[in-house]
This record gives C-alpha cells, sequence and structure tokens, in this order.
C-alpha cells in the first residue's frame, strides 16, 4: 500500500486534520477525486469534465478496456494525475470522493475473463469501500441496470429486485455488480460510510472503444465501413439509450446529493426505449448508408426489454437526459467516422 502526496505521519495526526476539516476550521481546498476506470469510455469523459470544474483528479485504470489516447489531453494538465493500477490489489490515496466505475462493460470484455470480472466487482469494490473508510471519502459506485437481469416489471424501478440467471454468461458482470450494491449499503450501516449507488443504463458516445462489441458502437463502424450490420435475434429486444455527457452530469449530482435516502440506489438512464431494429434504422440514416443487415443468433439471457423508471432521479436530484437520440449519434458517429479515417 502507498499514499499519494504528503503521507500523515501517525492515524491521530490524520484524525485531526479530517475533524478540523470537518468543522470548517482548515479552508475548504480543491476537492480532490478519485475515478477508478478514468480511462475508459465513460470514465473519461467524467475525468474531463472534474476537471473542467476545478477539481484535482485522481485517475486510476488498469488498462483493460480503457486506453492512453482516452485521456491523453488530460496529461499535461496539473489537477490530473493517472496511475495504472489494478484495483483488485489495495490503494491509498487521500482524496475526498470516489467515483468507482473500474470494471468491463460489454459484454464480449467482461465474459473474456469471468472470474477476473467477479474479483474486480467484489475484491475491487471492496479495496475501494475500504479506502473510503480509511480516508473518509464519500463513494459512488457504477452498478448497472444488469441488476434488473431480464426483467419480468418493465419499465424498471430501483424498488424492483431484478430477475438474474447466476450461473450463466452474464453472471460474473451481473452478480458481480449485485454484490458490489450489498457491500457498499452494509458498509453504510456498518460503518456509516458515505455511499451513492448509480444504476447506470446504456450509455453510448464518443470515446466508445471500436473493438467494445457494444451495440452502438458495431452498428456505427459497421456502416461507416459498408458492412452488414449484425443484429442478434429478431432485432425485437429493446434498450434505452443515454448519452455519455447526460449520464455524467447524473453521476456528479448523484455524488454531490445529500438527502437522507442518498445512499439508496437510483437509476440514471434515458427512459426513451427503442428496438434494436430501431436502432439499426436510425445508424443506416445518420450514416446515409445503405448498409445491409444481417442476422446472427441472439447470445444466451440476453434481456428482451429495459427501460429505466427515472422518477426518483427526477425527484432527487432534478436530473433527466437532455440530448436528443439522433442528435447523439450524429455526434458518435462523427467520433468513429474520425477514428476510421486516422486509421486509413
Ligand atoms: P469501459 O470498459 O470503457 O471502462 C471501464 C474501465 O475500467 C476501463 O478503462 C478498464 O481498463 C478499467 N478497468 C477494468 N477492470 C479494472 C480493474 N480491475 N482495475 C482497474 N481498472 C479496471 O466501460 P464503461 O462503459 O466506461 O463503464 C464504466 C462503468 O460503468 C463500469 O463499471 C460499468 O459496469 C458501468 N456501466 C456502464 C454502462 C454503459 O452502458 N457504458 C452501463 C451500466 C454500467
Ligand atoms: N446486439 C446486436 N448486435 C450487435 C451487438 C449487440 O443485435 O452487434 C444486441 C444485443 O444482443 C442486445 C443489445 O443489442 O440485445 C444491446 O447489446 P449491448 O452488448 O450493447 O448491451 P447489453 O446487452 O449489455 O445491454
Amino acid at each position: 500500500m502507498w499514499c499519494l502526496g504528503v503521507p500523515f505521519q501517525s492515524s491521530s495526526q490524520k484524525a485531526i486534520f479530517y475533524q478540523l476539516k470537518k468543522r470548517g476550521i482548515l479552508a475548504e481546498e480543491t476537492k480532490r477525486i478519485l475515478v477508478t476506470g478514468g480511462a475508459g469510455f465513460i470514465g473519461a469523459h467524467l475525468c474531463e469534465r472534474l476537471i473542467e470544474e476545478g477539481c484535482e483528479v485522481v485517475c486510476v485504470d488498469n488498462l483493460f478496456t480503457g486506453s492512453r489516447a482516452n485521456i491523453k489531453h488530460l496529461l499535461n494538465n496539473d489537477r490530473f494525475e493517472f496511475i495504472r493500477h489494478d484495483i483488485i490489489q489495495p490503494l491509498l490515496v487521500d482524496v475526498d470522493q470516489i467515483y468507482n466505475l473500474a470494471c468491463p462493460a460489454s459484454p464480449i470484455h467482461y465474459q473474456y475473463n469471468p472470474v477476473k470480472t467477479i474479483q474486480t466487482n467484489v475484491v475491487g469494490v471492496y479495496n475501494m469501500v475500504e479506502l473510503a473508510r480509511q480516508v473518509r471519502a464519500r463513494i459512488l459506485q457504477a452498478s448497472t441496470s444488469e441488476v434488473y437481469g431480464d426483467p419480468t416489471v418493465h419499465p424498471q424501478p430501483e424498488s424492483y429486485w431484478g430477475n438474474v440467471n447466476p450461473v450463466g454468461p452474464r453472471s460474473c458482470y451481473d452478480e458481480g455488480k449485485r454484490c458490489a450494491e450489498t457491500l457498499l449499503i452494509d458498509y453504510y450501516l456498518q460503518n456509516r460510510i458515505e455511499v451513492r449507488i448509480a444504476r447506470i443504463f446504456n450509455t453510448y458516445g464518443p470515446k466508445m472503444a471500436m473493438n467494445d462489441g457494444r451495440v452502438v458502437s458495431n452498428f456505427a463502424i459497421q456502416a461507416l465501413k459498408g458492412e452488414p450490420i449484425t443484429i442478434f435475434g429478431d432485432g425485437t429486444q429493446t434498450r434505452s439509450f443515454c448519452y455519455v455527457d447526460d449520464l455524467v452530469e447524473g453521476l456528479i449530482r448523484l455524488m454531490n446529493y445529500n438527502g437522507e435516502d442518498a445512499h439508496r440506489p437510483i437509476n440514471l438512464g434515458n427512459p426513451e426505449e427503442h428496438s434494436i431494429l430501431e436502432l439499426a434504422r436510425l445508424i443506416v440514416q445518420v450514416t446515409d448508408t445503405n448498409t445491409e443487415i444481417s442476422n446472427h443468433p441472439l447470445p444466451q439471457d440476453d434481456p428482451k426489454q429495459r427501460r429505466p423508471d427515472i422518477n426518483r432521479a427526477r425527484d432527487c436530484l432534478g436530473w433527466q437526459p437532455t440530448i436528443a437520440f439522433e442528435k447523439g449519434l450524429k455526434q458518435t458517429v462523427a467520433y468513429f467516422r474520425e477514428k476510421l479515417s486516422a486509421q486509413g
């Protein structure tokens, strides 16, 4: 274990420091924020936004699915620091807030090494919440709509317990994230740690990895390359897609929300629902291509429908998505077009 900045010489010195800070005797300094998974798709947008807001950001990532390219423009900023580190190993950094985003999110990536995915969501989350306890930081966990599995309640409110296969190909992620939520709640109950749980629904936008295999990036890249769009199943399954800037706004509002119920999970997603077939048609329109559609088998346990009930986010955070789907898709397609032309 190691410490960034000037380490405390003793635990009593640390306790006095935090007492003085809490009582407002030490001046409120710039917020120091840890973003794990900060070189990934959502994490990189979050780091950028926090830097814009004047925070100091420590970005921790093992670069499994993230990339230095995502944070390249931040590396010369004095308030930004990158540490290559795997959260399944303990870490000690002195911060005020922790956004724990570290975890592959695309099915092909989280199923590549399922045991590692579970370790990241259990051992990794344990390490991060322990860090929060040690330095008295507030921690926000990036949870997921996958905690609802293949939902039998539609749309999904936070009170729904879900329909998850514990022994299927998606279980390492779904059950891992469910366990992560449990860990946070138990630390809240047992140790009074300030926890926040964001149940994130399908998010898309620039900086999604080209090889990520998720539906928006796949379809956009296929259309731009003139390759057939790969629809799994008959395309009637639905998802609700949220543009990344809206999501980041929701994460920051949730982190800084101080209501009595702030520890309880909150859905963050776009309640506008689309079938995968509709998405394919929209991508063809936005890319202005004539791409064909090719049908492929539906992966096992693929959820049939998904749409967030965001009443709690509206009431508590005053949050709802603002970016229209077509506009968000245009920005995402422009990003992939540039990436592809850079590849030559
Ligand atoms: P991503 O794969 O682009 O980013 C994840 C980042 O975490 C990557 O940079 C990766 O290298 C890093 N990482 C993975 N395991 C790690 C480990 N053990 N230690 C340190 N770093 C590690 O995915 P994303 O879409 O940016 O997702 C970010 C978070 O949001 C994830 O926790 C994901 O589960 C959650 N989420 C995302 C979505 C979505 O639609 N994008 C939906 C629901 C939840
Ligand atoms: N999907 C598809 N073609 C692809 C990739 C995904 O039809 O090339 C489907 C997938 O089967 C699922 C939906 O699109 O029904 C969303 O898949 P994604 O992997 O993006 O997210 P998740 O299933 O985790 O919501």
